[in-house]
């Protein structure tokens, strides 16, 4: 903390919507008083050298923070620009990406005990972008699999695992094919599971693994699911998809200089300047900060408020109560037609 007993956080409110709902969550925070400062940066790209880039204001500011909660960023159209997402990642080395879905009381899916939590390798595998065309026709694409990126992943899951007291961590893979990728990625989960005796450890088939999770999702209760890029960008859509969509869904962005943490979502261009925007999932991503942070009654509090309200119902934006309406309206068709037989 800093003088005043306040820690700096950088905060990117971002395009679109950002701004809107970043508002939000320092409204929300200076009721509750969580004790910290927040240093807003701009990320409007600059032209440097002929490319477009962050300004290093921002780039210090994270890096000096370690801890940064951001806004969606519009992704540039054309040539010559750098996706800002994708810059953030490689400055910051995010190595490992955690996406937790958990079932949200009130806002009523079709799923009620999604309690999932997935850890992505977010740095190599089948985003290392290493493509080319061999003759016409036929092009390769690199899967890379490192024993030095796997290894952080896996360590970040186990010890991860722990912090959020759940027993068990699951590699998700696919080594019975890609023998060599997988099989090393496994192998070093392996043996990473014996600096944590603690933490069962178990592996599951991507396959296997869509089949149990949507059959029931409350198998994956007690583990902390872990894999490479692609499966781990897949999946983790997949199980925001039980839950109910992007609106609600925070995520953390772990890396060995700073930690992001932001929402899902996008910019909600259709949307932005009208009031309409729902802060639910980057407040969410804002409270898996405080607990990396360490700052658990903070987060507790606020975790209990906003979901409480949104179980209360009397509260809603548009897009909750929208989804609800559709919600009652598709099971009364239901029931209905079931009655009718
Ligand atoms: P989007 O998530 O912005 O919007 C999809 C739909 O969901 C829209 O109808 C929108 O109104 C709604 N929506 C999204 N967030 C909402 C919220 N908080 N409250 C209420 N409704 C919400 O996806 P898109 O339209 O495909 O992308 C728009 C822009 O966002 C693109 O430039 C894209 O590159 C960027 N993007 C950025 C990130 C990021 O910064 N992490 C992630 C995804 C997309």
């Amino acid at each position: 903390p800093n003088a005043n007993g306040n820690y700096l956080v950088t905060l990117i409110p971002g395009d679109g919507i950002g701004p809107e709902i970043s508002e939000s969550v320092k409204r929300i925070y200076g009721a509750a008083e969580v004790p910290i400062e927040w240093e807003a940066v701009n990320v409007t790209p600059v032209i440097k050298k002929g490319k477009t880039v962050i300004p290093d204001e921002a780039l210090i500011s994270v890096k000096k923070n370690t801890v940064a909660l951001k806004g969606p960023l519009a992704t540039p159209i054309g040539k010559g620009h750098v996706s800002l997402n994708l810059t953030l990642r490689r400055t910051f080395d995010l190595f490992a990406n955690v996406r937790p879905c958990k079932s949200v009381v009130g806002y009523k899916t079709p799923y009620d005990d999604v309690n999932t939590v997935l850890i992505r390798e977010n740095t190599e595998g089948e985003y290392s972008g290493i493509e080319h065309t061999v003759v016409d026709g036929v092009v390769q694409s690199i899967k890379l699999i490192t024993k030095e990126a796997s290894e952080r992943c896996a360590r970040y899951a186990f010890t991860y695992s722990k912090d959020i007291g759940r027993n068990r961590v699951t590699a998700i893979h696919k080594a019975n094919i890609m023998k060599l990728s997988d099989g090393l990625f496994l192998d070093v989960c392996q043996e990473v599971a014996k600096d944590f005796p603690d933490i069962e450890f178990d592996d599951m088939l991507l396959d296997r693994a869509c089949l149990h999770i949507v059959q029931d999702p409350a198998r994956f209760s007690d583990t902390v699911m872990v894999m490479p890029n692609l499966y781990g960008d897949i999946l983790s859509d997949m199980c925001a998809g039980l839950i109910g969509g992007l609106g609600l869904t925070p995520s953390g962005n772990i890396g060995r200089d700073a930690s992001i943490f932001e929402a899902v979502h996008g910019t909600a261009p259709d949307i932005a300047g009208k009031d309409l925007a729902n802060p639910t999932a980057l407040l969410l991503s804002s409270i898996m900060m405080l607990r990396h942070m360490r700052l658990f009654t903070f987060a507790d509090q606020i975790e209990t408020a906003v979901l409480s309200t949104i179980a209360e119902g009397k509260c809603l934006t548009r897009d909750l109560a929208n989804t609800i309406l559709a919600y009652q309206h598709q099971s009364l068709k239901v029931r209905s037609l079931c009655e009718g037989t």
